[in-house]
């Protein structure tokens, strides 16, 4: 087990790469913890939690709501969790950014880790401490930032993750890649998805350099306020677009990382989006969609990084360099 401590903020989280759940039982105390996981992670791999008090979500981002906060508060209590109890997340996002934030409030704040099972979470929702639910429409409107305990990385459990979701998750790896690593775009070039499933060591390579990319980005803006905003690369337009034509997440930042390079290209000078787009081709994402302007420029002008009639844009000066911009609305809406 590759064990390497980090600083976040005033927190110390433990970083277990290349692990396995069964030895979970090393770093927290059996007796005083319950997994929180969901009905797709119990289904594939029932003996992985057999010896764990556990609590099963149902699957999906439309669990992600205080509903499911309460209805786990009152497991909780029927378990009898107390200020000495660990909570472990054991799932993809959805599952550890609920965990993380009932861990938050419950009893005033518990303690807490993830096993994350999905790419997404891997490299990218299980760090940086932000987790809460959502609230109708609106995604994460309500929640904390506050670090877990540990990670855990057991690859073993990506056997049962669906394909779709592989696909979902390298948009955030090939996101990291042209904010701020070049080497990891030319070596996501040579490769693909197919060649990652098959090559357990090029993958655990692969997660571990994307957790310590995230983690180094979250270690120098935990709250933020700069270097974090670089982490919304393709996400403005990305979540404009999700929610209103039935894209996944994965396939509605690749199209707001294409559109964010075409739109560097005027503005930063940037001259490699025709390969940004190639990229994102050979892991199976689209590169545009048809949309309704109007429609679009709604919801993206609501977008949390707006202040007035400016927006904080994510762009590219070159690849491996993000740079954040602000722009005006009105030409926001006229390069759409
Ligand atoms: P998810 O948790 O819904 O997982 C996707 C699907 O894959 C689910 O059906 C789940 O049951 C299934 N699954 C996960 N791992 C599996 C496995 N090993 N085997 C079989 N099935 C498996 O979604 P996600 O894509 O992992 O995460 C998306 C969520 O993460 C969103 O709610 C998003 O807001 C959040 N997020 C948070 C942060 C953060 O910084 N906190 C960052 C990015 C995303």
């Amino acid at each position: 087990m590759k064990h390497k401590k980090v600083k976040i903020g005033q927190a110390q989280v433990d970083y277990f790469f290349d692990s396995n759940l069964t030895s979970l039982s090393r770093i927290t105390d059996k007796k005083s913890t319950i997994l929180v996981t969901d009905e797709h992670l119990v289904t594939a791999h029932p003996q992985k939690f057999s010896s764990w008090k556990t609590i099963v979500l149902k699957p999906g981002e439309k669990y992600k709501t205080q509903a499911t906060v309460d209805d786990i508060v009152s497991q909780l209590i029927g378990l009898e969790a107390d200020r000495n109890t660990t909570l472990v997340g054991v799932g993809g996002g959805v599952v550890t950014d609920l965990t993380g934030y009932l861990a938050s409030v419950y009893m005033r704040g518990i303690r807490f880790g993830f096993v994350p099972t999905s790419i997404l979470a891997l490299v990218d929702a299980s760090i940086g401490g932000k987790n809460g639910v959502d609230v109708g429409v609106f995604k994460n409107i309500v929640g904390t930032i506050r670090q877990p305990s540990f990670l855990l990385h057991d690859h073993r459990l990506l056997a049962s993750l669906p394909e779709m979701e592989w696909i979902n998750g390298f948009a955030e790896i090939i996101k990291h890649a042209c904010i701020r690593d070049a080497a990891m775009f030319r070596e996501l070039e040579d490769h693909s998805i197919p060649f990652f499933q098959r090559n357990k060591k090029a993958l655990a390579d692969l997660i571990r350099r994307n957790t310590l990319l995230k983690t180094k980005v979250v270690q120098l803006d935990e709250f933020e306020k700069n270097e974090r905003r670089l982490l919304n690369f393709g996400h403005t337009l990305g979540h404009a677009l999700e929610n209103q034509y039935n894209l996944t997440h994965g396939q509605a930042v690749a199209i707001g990382m294409v559109f964010a390079s075409r739109m560097s290209e005027k503005i930063t000078g940037f001259r490699q989006a025709e390969r940004v787009g190639r990229l994102i081709e050979n892991y199976q994402l689209p590169t545009a969609i048809s949309y309704d302007r109007d429609k679009v420029f709604e919801v993206l002008k609501m977008d949390k990084k707006r202040a007035r009639k400016e927006m904080n844009y994510v762009l590219l000066q070159k690849i491996g360099k993000g740079v954040v911009h602000s722009l005006p609305l009105d030409y926001l809406r006229s390069q759409l």
